[in-house]
């Protein structure tokens, strides 16, 4: 039995696992990689085995870092299920045909420019229709049941409070008459964050694979963050500018909504207009509102089945999103892409970003490469369609809402298992895989590894 890193080894993107075990292949998430046009050129790499030895997938969770390469394996003829959360499978329908139009529109663009180079022309990584093949392979299941996926391989779900249907994977592998059990933590969400169920502990595993996106930081108190976003509404008004959000189609865009609900009154937000415009957020928030059982204690479950904010519109055509380029100040505009890699922000960047009295508020993780990272890091121009353009207005980082638990919520999720199993770190940069790494040794004498990618690894 072992174990290869096949992504989101020393990275945050591009997540993938192979397990073999009895002579079966379990192929652990097929997510794309994420970044630079050159980060992004190795999501075609083969798998170090033909498609078709695959015998069965499972995926922890509906983002694109987890699933985006989903479809391309069922291009390349994967005819298997894909274990999955109910949930996550009616958000995939939505965020994989997403993921399948950008490269459709993104490989159109870049054929027009080969074509005048006198270039052949290239494919999209994967169509709508390879992404509609890859969403009926998914088999939908729900937490807390353990269920076999192939001989030798049985899975069961548990709540990992990132977002809808995310789900920490508890596999059980065995050949020759041994058996071990791996626990995936998935991405685990933040105990603060407002929609979500807290992630569940689990007590026992013989190896841990467990994601590191924020092991060198801690989040500011959920309260803190709170006033923070009231002062940057404050400040936004005082100076009549509009304010970007930048966020993610999924889970942040619907915290976004519950919190500019819940604290109306307080932030004032009456003489504003929020607009969500992103089509593909639009049709989340009915998979929300379908799947509000799932939703922690803490918020809403009864309330109502979505935010009911009174100046909220949603705009879904691209003539109403266009128009939000005509509004100079008091727009609240929510739209993806969540690191400014493509999508309506980029046209409201466009408007804003050299508007000293516009405010742009980063509410998610921004990885190297991406123009969000750029921003955040604090860049004076960049370049969109190619316009220069002066960064004016002011970027906020609010680091207290995101969907991924903290260095301590990383560590208090660990501390669950009472037999200590060696851990293994994915899904994080290196430095802050380190620093997880450090305290996972310190505090629990913990034996963690840093796999490399490509790595092998004996169960
Ligand atoms: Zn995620
Ligand atoms: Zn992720």
């Amino acid at each position: 039995m072992d174990l290869t890193f096949l992504g989101a080894a020393g990275a945050v993107t591009g997540s993938c696992y192979l397990f073999r075990a009895g002579g079966q292949n379990v192929l652990l998430e097929f997510g794309q990689i994420q970044g630079s046009r050159r980060d992004e050129q190795a999501n075609l790499d083969p798998l170090p085995l033909p498609v078709k030895d695959i015998d069965v997938v499972v995926l922890s969770h509906a983002h694109i870092d987890h699933s985006g390469r989903l479809p391309l394996l069922v291009k390349q003829g994967y005819r298997g299920p894909i274990y999955t959360h109910h949930a996550t499978r009616a958000l995939c329908e939505i965020m994989l045909r997403d993921s399948a139009y950008i490269h459709e529109k993104d490989t159109e663009w870049e054929n027009k420019r080969r074509q005048r180079k006198g270039l052949r022309p290239i494919e999209p990584l994967y169509t709508r229709d390879d992404a509609e093949r890859a969403v009926e392979q998914f088999v939908g299941i729900g937490y807390g049941e353990r269920c076999e996926i192939c001989p030798n391989a049985s899975i069961r779900l548990q709540d990992a409070g990132h977002i809808l249907g995310a789900a920490i994977v508890e596999l059980w592998l065995s050949e020759n008459g041994v058996e071990r059990k791996v626990v995936f933590s998935g991405d685990l969400g933040y105990r603060a964050a407002p929609i979500m169920e807290d992630p569940t502990p689990v007590e026992h595993a013989d190896l841990v694979l467990m994601e590191s996106t924020y092991g060198d930081r801690l989040h500011r108190s959920f309260d803190d963050t709170l006033v923070e976003l009231g002062e940057v509404f404050a400040d936004a008004q005082r100076y009549k500018g509009n304010v970007l959000i930048p966020a993610f189609a999924v889970g942040r865009t619907q915290d976004l909504l519950y919190l500019l609900d819940e604290h109306f009154d307080e932030w004032n937000l009456s003489g504003w207009r929020v607009f969500l415009d992103s089509p593909m957020a639009i049709q989340a928030n009915e998979v929300y509102a379908q799947f509000r059982h799932l939703y922690g204690a803490k918020v809403f479950r009864e309330r109502s089945d979505r935010p009911q904010l009174s100046n909220f519109a949603a705009t879904r055509t691209s003539e109403e999103s266009m128009a939000l380029n005509r509004i100079e100040s008091g727009a609240i505009i929510i739209a993806g892409s969540g690191m400014c890699t493509g999508g309506r922000i980029l046209h409201h960047l466009k408007h804003n970003l050299w508007r000293s009295q516009c405010h742009v508020v980063i509410v998610g993780y921004q990885p190297h490469g991406t123009l969000g990272r750029r921003l955040v890091d604090g860049v004076e121009y960049v370049r969109l369609w190619q316009h220069t353009i002066k960064v004016n207005a002011t970027v906020h980082t609010i680091g207290g809402l995101s969907a991924h638990a903290d260095q301590q919520g990383l560590l208090d999720w660990y501390g669950a298992f009472a037999d200590r199993p060696p851990v293994c770190l994915v899904h994080g940069e290196p430095k802050a895989q380190r620093a997880l790494a450090t305290e996972l040794e310190n505090r629990y004498t913990a034996d963690v590894s840093l796999p490399r990618l490509g790595e092998t690894r004996q169960l």
